[in-house]
């Protein structure tokens, strides 16, 4: 369908529209006949935040076509707008980068079909070397670092310049034939999937990596994973060409602080210094192998060392062996100081330095120091000072080069160190050295570790958001919306979640405090291994495996947890009666296993009889996998997901974002584990003809009741929560069966033609011109926006039975039991102190 969305006056913004952008509505082409409605808001919001040029913060409903809505609107934007502005979209995993590819090809294959034409255009996706090699024997390696090395070794500068003399030497092909074409065209216009790119590359015999990698300027629309903006190391190499004016999207980003505190930390164990230190010897040798044979080369280093590295390296060659782990703002751009300059000295002063960091390890109590303190204590022991550290990575970079090695991942330990030295000598703030002896508080044989953490989320996305003019960060359960803007220290120019619209009720989330004995549940520290609170969680499981068709997902909060309470629902004989009904899988840390487990439980889905996935929140299956329809009609979060608040890890984060952001310890975590139960519940319903049912069971959720997405809380009655297990079981029972009714016949007229979960273009062209004459014409200000909604929403829902309609019956029929009930659980809720919990939380 096509449609157009009105010119906004940016409300945030400073600059005062022109005639022409306040004549010009945006015609959108959508690949679908009907729309639903959150996607037309969504699409409005996405559009005023590029008029405005800011920041935004939106969650969209899990399966309302968010990707979809955001791609139709983008490319609108951008072939409409003279000044087309590149899209850079980012998201998690390899399946959904491939997914927004094939969404995106769909898109641009119906513009072509209603314009008439082939829009000139090229849509690309990266992902890593391993999963877009082609060389026949590179591409069988199992590491994607051993792949990447490899590759490296077979298109390093240094082996074109040895082949062009002639000499007898290994590269890749695939690589070598980009160099016959035209830089600028090396894949025709056009959207590649990651699959497409591989044929095309096959086909064509060149690298589909290296192909999407320099065709990047020349692409509007890249889509890829997270880390080639955020991780400096390698955004420094792959995303610095990209203009200022880019769009950029991060896609289910409710993780999003995370993957930036991941970017810049390093751990470091004893094995890795002594692997470090062979490395070192490695190069000591190498480079007297060098003086005797190619002097002259040793001598070209140096002399561009004196001149600076910027200028050394200056374009920043796609075979780098590593980039500067600092970000791009903090690089030195001054000459290398002189006691590195020299390989042997650079040798030497590494050496020094792991010998440094291996006394360190020889502690049998724990370290906390911050960076300065960690370089006042290094100076003072090995006269090592800051300067030189900071340079560690780039000159490490710079002698791998010179010296052509080919082996590189031998290499790796090296570079952590250099990477470490860097970053510790770099940033003063934001980071925490902890040096901790021992493996758990257990063990008694000491194994140290050293974590170089990153405290602050804000410092990797910075020139991010400093760079881009307007950066979308989206998900399905972002909330509370205002959390992400403080963490990541930045502001917006608009903040939405939106409702689901739905004919009729197709899941229903409940709040579960209490088993059938009226006994409390929690997975808190105090209750948890209570025989009482085991054992109804058990029943709870046993219940909803006898009424639940096909399958049922069930995520814990730790991985020790779920195998402590497996094992004592094996010791009460729990687990033979739920085996009489369904099949139980177990996730486990085990890659392999658990897709063994996975595999297994789609079968036993398939066959009809069901089974039980057995999972752990922030685990794998948590973050990426769908149970969609069959897969998974019930999902049960047995206790809340608060992280385990004795990691020494997570409390100086805590102790940070208290202290530079203001963010209470409370706040943070009881935020931190709502995210994370909402990515759970969100894992069953994939789609508006999809339906499940989403358990949370444990007291404590009955707080938090507001912290979870406004989809899923605008779909809780009070009627749903403060449950006890029988309670909850009626209620499910009652759902599946008005659920397996077909819709009435009369929904959609009663709507009066307007559609209630998705309008026709006509429904929408009616549904703006109400809203239009409610503004009245001329007014647009925008900010009558939310009122409009409300009242279209409203009339969704009267119809619709979400949260009114047969909900309200059963809400009337339960009434007295659980008023007194919640009455009687408020009771108990007052009397504990519930952050006290948290703390104590395992
Ligand atoms: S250049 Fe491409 S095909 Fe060749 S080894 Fe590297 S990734 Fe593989």
């Amino acid at each position: 369908m096509k449609f157009y969305i009105e010119y906004d006056i940016p409300y945030h913004s400073a600059v005062t529209p022109s005639l022409t952008d306040l004549n010009s509505d945006l015609p959108v082409l959508f690949p679908y006949p009907r729309i639903y409605p959150e996607q037309y808001d969504y699409m409005c919001d996405l559009k005023k935040t590029l008029e405005a040029g800011g920041h935004c913060v939106l969650e969209m409903p899990s399966g309302t076509g968010k990707t979809v809505s955001l791609l139709s609107l983008i490319v609108a934007y951008q072939q409409h707008y003279p000044e087309k502005r590149k899209l850079i979209y980012c998201s998690r995993t390899m399946s959904e980068i491939e997914k927004a590819l094939a969404e995106l090809k769909a898109l641009m294959k119906y513009r072509s079909e209603q314009l008439g034409i082939v829009e000139e255009f090229r849509g690309l996706g990266l992902t890593s070397r391993k999963n877009l090699c082609l060389h026949p024997s590179v591409k069988r390696e199992k590491s994607g670092a051993v792949v990447d090395a490899r590759c490296r070794s077979l298109t390093a500068g240094f082996v074109k310049e040895k082949k062009e003399r002639g000499e007898d030497v290994e590269s890749c092909i695939y690589h070598d034939n980009l160099d016959l074409l035209e830089p600028h065209n090396l894949v025709p216009p056009g959207v590649f999937t990651l699959d497409g790119l591989l044929r095309y590359g096959e086909q064509h015999k060149q690298c589909p990596y290296f192909s999407a990698r320099r065709m990047m300027s020349f692409c509007n629309v890249i889509i890829y994973s997270y880390h080639y903006l955020l991780d400096p190391k390698i955004a420094e190499r792959v995303s610095k060409e990209l203009s200022k004016d880019c769009i950029v999207v991060f896609d289910e980003a409710h993780n999003i602080d995370n993957v930036c505190i991941e970017s810049l930390s390093i751990d470091l164990t004893e094995d890795s210094l002594r692997k470090a230190t062979r490395g070192a010897h490695n190069l000591e040798r190498k480079i007297e192998e060098m003086k005797s044979s190619d002097e002259e080369k040793l001598q070209n280093e140096y002399q561009k060392l004196v001149e600076g590295l910027r200028q050394a390296d200056e374009a920043r060659a796609e075979d780098a062996f590593m980039a500067n782990p600092a970000l791009p703002d903090d690089l030195l751009k001054e000459a290398v100081p002189g006691n590195i300059r020299r390989a042997e000295h650079f040798v030497a002063f590494l050496k020094r330095f792991i010998e440094y960091l291996k006394t360190r390890m020889k502690v049998l109590y724990v370290i906390q120091e911050t960076p300065p303190s960690f370089l006042a204590h290094l100076k003072d022991l090995t006269f090592i000072e800051r300067k030189p550290l900071r340079f560690c990575a780039e000159r490490l970079t710079s002698l791998v080069r010179t010296l052509e090695l080919t082996n590189i991942e031998d290499y790796q330990p090296l570079q952590e160190v250099a990477t470490f030295a860097t970053l510790a000598a770099t940033y003063d703030t934001g980071f925490l050295l902890i040096l901790e002896p021992y493996e758990s508080e257990q063990a008694t044989v000491p194994n140290p570790i050293l974590h170089f953490t990153c405290l602050d989320a804000s410092i990797a996305i910075k020139p991010v958001f400093e760079r881009f003019s307007s950066v979308i960060i989206t998900s399905g359960t972002i909330s509370p919306l205002e959390m992400y803007p403080k963490m990541l220290n930045f502001s917006t120019v608009l903040q939405e979640s939106y409702p689901m619209s739905l004919e009729r009720r197709s899941f229903l989330p409940m709040i579960v405090t209490r088993g059938s004995d009226q006994q409390t549940i929690s997975s808190g520290f105090q209750i948890r291994s209570d025989l009482g609170v085991v054992r109804n969680y058990g029943n709870l499981l046993f219940e909803f495996a006898k009424i639940t068709p096909d399958g049922i997902v069930v995520f814990f909060p730790s991985y020790l947890y779920m195998e402590q309470i497996i094992s004592m629902w094996q010791g009460a004989g729990i687990l033979d009666q739920i085996w009489n009904y369904k099949l139980l899988l177990v996730e486990t840390p085990d890659a392999q296993e658990t897709s063994l487990a996975l595999e297994t439980y789609r079968t036993a889905c398939d066959s009809g009889k069901g089974a039980i996935l057995l999972c752990v929140a922030r685990g794998k299956v948590s973050e990426g996998i769908d149970f969609d329809h069959h897969f998974g009609r019930t999902v049960i979060c047995i206790g809340a997901p608060f992280q385990y608040t004795e990691s020494r890890i997570l409390k100086a984060r805590l102790e940070f974002l208290r202290e530079t952001y203001r963010i209470k310890e409370t706040d943070f975590l009881s935020f931190d584990a709502m995210r994370h139960a909402a990515q759970c519940l969100g894992r069953v319903l994939r789609g508006k003809d999809d339906y499940g049912i989403m358990v949370l069971a444990d007291r404590r959720f009955q707080r938090k009741r507001n912290q979870l997405p406004r989809w899923i809380a605008d779909a809780m009655t009070d009627g749903e929560t403060g449950l006890s297990t029988d309670m909850a079981v009626g209620m499910a029972k009652k759902f599946l069966r008005s659920i397996a009714q077909p819709l009435p016949k009369t929904s959609r007229e009663l709507s009066g033609g307007k559609g209630k979960d998705s309008w026709s273009l006509q429904d929408l062209e009616n549904v703006q011109a109400e809203r239009r004459s409610r503004r009245g014409e001329g007014g647009h200000t925008g900010r009558d926006e939310d009122e409009d909604r409300h009242h279209d929403m409203q009339g969704i829902n009267n119809q619709n039975g979400t949260g009114n309609g047969h909900v309200e019956e059963i809400d009337r029929a339960l009434e007295p039991t659980s008023n007194y009930m919640r009455n009687g659980l408020d009771e108990f809720d007052e009397g504990i102190d519930d952050d006290e919990l948290m703390r104590m939380e395992a």
